[in-house]
């Protein structure tokens, strides 16, 4: 049994429309490491040039390898070479998603600056709401699964998955939270959206587990907006972050922090059946 499982077409499917999702993209890759026939069975689900761009480019990669800001920073940090390649290359940590996060915020910051209370509600819909859509992001088709990083770094699907994540939010919350220093009217909310953005990037941690993470984060992002423009249209945009609901945001997350640790051996299962 141990030897025949092989990734099934929907989940292909998923992973080249980059839903697959943190669970399923983490054990997903670790068997495409490993697996020559998936590997090409990817190749039917990508449109013809890009796959062979893509596995000439991550060869080329591997050998001499041009690390971006995102990988240069973690080798910086003491992360190995090959453990920050399998990092960086999440689709949400590359440089144009970066850039179209950092014109986001600057955009949020303007308003802020010249729409008053309006401005604010703005800032607090899009902040917490920035690492959901980054962790939602993580995993697409042109991560590269190399062997020859394979052979450097045998990887815990659960590891990868936990690395990329911390790696998503540590560049995606300091962006935020300059941008909220820049804020005129800093007060405590510039901080205390953390909570609530931890808190539902657990939850689409957790959800992906059952359904794709794009699903979890706008339906949590529908939620969140109209918490926002209910708080919003009562003149009280900082509403959203009264102490009850801080706390409701700190059990929620723990909850699905919970959920997530039970559900990952069933990562660890799916990546060890190759
Ligand atoms: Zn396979």
């Amino acid at each position: 049994m141990s030897s025949t499982w092989h990734a099934d077409d929907l989940l292909l499917a998923r992973y080249v429309d980059g839903q697959a999702g943190p669970l399923d993209g983490a054990s997903l890759e670790q068997h495409l490491l490993r697996c020559e026939h998936c590997r090409s069975r990817l190749a039917t689900h990508v449109a013809a040039p890009p796959l062979e761009l893509v596995w000439t480019r991550l060869r080329e990669q591997a050998q001499a390898p041009a690390p971006g800001p995102v990988e240069r920073l973690l080798v910086r940090l003491g992360v190995s070479a090959p453990d920050a390649l399998l990092i960086a290359v999440a689709p949400s940590l590359r440089t144009s998603w970066l850039f179209g996060l950092a014109a986001t915020l600057a955009f949020v910051v303007l308003s802020v600056t010249y729409g008053g209370a309006r401005g604010l509600a703005f800032f607090l819909l899009v902040a917490p709401l920035v690492p959901v859509a980054g962790v939602a992001f993580a995993y697409g088709p042109d991560v590269d699964p190399t062997y020859e990083v394979s052979a450097a770094a045998p990887y815990a699907a659960s590891r990868l998955l936990l690395l990329r994540t911390g790696a998503v939010l540590t560049t995606c919350l300091p962006l935020v939270l300059a941008s909220a220093a820049l804020l005129p009217a800093l007060s405590w909310t510039a901080v205390a959206w953390l909570l609530p953005a931890l808190s539902f990037t657990a939850v689409v941690l957790a959800a992906s587990t059952w359904t794709r993470p794009t699903v979890a984060a706008v339906a949590l992002g529908v939620a969140w907006s109209g918490a926002v423009a209910t708080a919003a249209f009562d003149r009280q945009p900082a509403a959203v972050l009264a102490p009850a609901l801080l706390v409701l945001y700190a059990a929620v997350g723990l909850a699905a922090a919970l959920v997530l640790r039970l559900r990952l051996r069933h990562l660890t299962l799916l990546g060890s059946l190759t």
